[in-house]
């Protein structure tokens, strides 16, 4: 089900972006589960249909779509994280395929996945942004060391790797193909957070509206009082008026357009920015009910705050919005 955007021959509904985002939407407004499979079915899989082969779609997509086989992003490293043009793990071509060394970290399910994916440095004298390859490698191959990583919850999500000259990984793509390929996922990563902003925040308004109907105090419901109506209100025209941008978005970065990065980032504001509204509001009609988690609420509260942050703050987008205005509506990737 979740390989909505997937070719039909590989289990998919052939979805176009903009369906696989009113998918991802409707996926969030129903409280589904964080599906252990995304690194691979929404980052590495769109770049195996642009960049990979044949083969590789074939060997890989098949055990990635039924989450036999789970996949970990290996972008950050000690040195690189805001700055991931600071990559220092190294790539070196041999005849039978790739030597990796250096050790990547912050990788969300790596303690427990089966294969990775990750840029590394191959022509370490083409310059910060150039000179990188989107390989793949087996977590579980000679010389790779995984140190798994607890998070604030204490549950072990993220994990560091050590790579030693790890042999045999995969390229997916290498040099402008490898700068692009990680791009449009990006972009893609970007606009599926979004959307499932909006999904959620939906859900928080219909919670809030369905409370506000039922409860009774001062012998009403408590929605027939004005001040539990302007903040519902507010949230209704929040979500309203982010959904043309989201839809706006994915029209731009699925033709190409070189205003797609400021589209991209203008939807992710406002389609946070209501859904946090959205949380708040929420919170604050159900009163004490919605601190509990025997009330519903929290399924979707708790996801606003982790998703708004993700795929860049809200500060970061808005500063690649103004970029954009200010260099006259498009934004150069690098
Ligand atoms: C929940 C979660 C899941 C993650 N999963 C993965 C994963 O699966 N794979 C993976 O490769 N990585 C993953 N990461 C890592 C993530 O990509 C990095 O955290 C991110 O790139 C930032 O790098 P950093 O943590 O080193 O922070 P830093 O780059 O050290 O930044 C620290 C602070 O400084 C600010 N800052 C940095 N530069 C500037 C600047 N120029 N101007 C103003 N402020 C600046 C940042 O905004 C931030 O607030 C994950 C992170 C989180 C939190």
């Amino acid at each position: 089900m979740s390989v909505v955007s997937w070719p039909e021959e590989y289990g998919g509904r052939d979805a176009s972006l903009l369906e696989w985002l009113v998918f991802e939407e409707e996926y969030y407004a129903a409280a589904a589960p964080v599906r252990v499979g995304q690194n691979g079915l929404f980052l590495l899989a769109p770049t195996l249909f642009a960049h990979g082969t044949a083969e590789q779609r074939d060997r890989l997509l098949p055990p990635m779509a039924r989450a036999d086989q789970v996949w970990a992003q290996a972008w950050s490293e000690p040195e690189a994280g805001s700055d991931l043009a600071a990559i220092r793990s190294s790539a070196a071509r041999t005849d039978g395929g790739w030597l990796l060394s250096g050790t990547k970290t912050w990788s969300t399910r790596a303690a427990f996945a089966d294969k990775a994916f990750g840029l590394f440095r191959s022509d370490p004298g083409a310059g910060r942004h150039r000179g990188l390859t989107y390989l793949m490698f087996d977590l579980r191959a000679d010389g790779v060391t995984v140190r798994p990583i607890r998070q604030l919850g204490g549950e072990t999500g993220f994990a560091a790797r050590s790579l030693s000259q790890v042999c045999g990984a995969d390229v997916v793509a290498g040099g402008p193909a490898a700068d692009s390929a990680a791009a449009r996922a990006f972009e893609a990563g970007v606009l599926a957070a979004a959307a499932q902003l909006l999904g959620t925040g939906r859900a928080l308004l219909d919670a809030g509206v369905r409370h506000a109907r039922q409860r009774t105090q001062f012998g009403q419901p408590i929605g027939a009082f004005q001040a539990v109506k302007h903040h519902l209100a507010d949230v209704a025209i929040g979500l309203e008026f982010a959904r043309p941008l989201l839809d706006a978005a994915a029209l731009a970065l699925a033709a190409g357009a070189a205003t797609a990065p400021r589209d991209v980032s203008a939807a992710k504001v406002a389609c946070a920015d209501s859904a946090y509204r959205a949380a708040r509001a929420a919170l604050q009609v159900h009163g004490a009910i919605g601190y509990t988690q025997e009330h519903d609420l929290h399924l979707w509260l708790t996801k606003v705050r982790a998703l708004a942050g993700a795929w860049g703050s809200q500060a970061w987008h808005r500063a690649r919005v103004m970029a954009a205005i200010a260099a006259g509506g498009e934004l150069a990737c690098d």
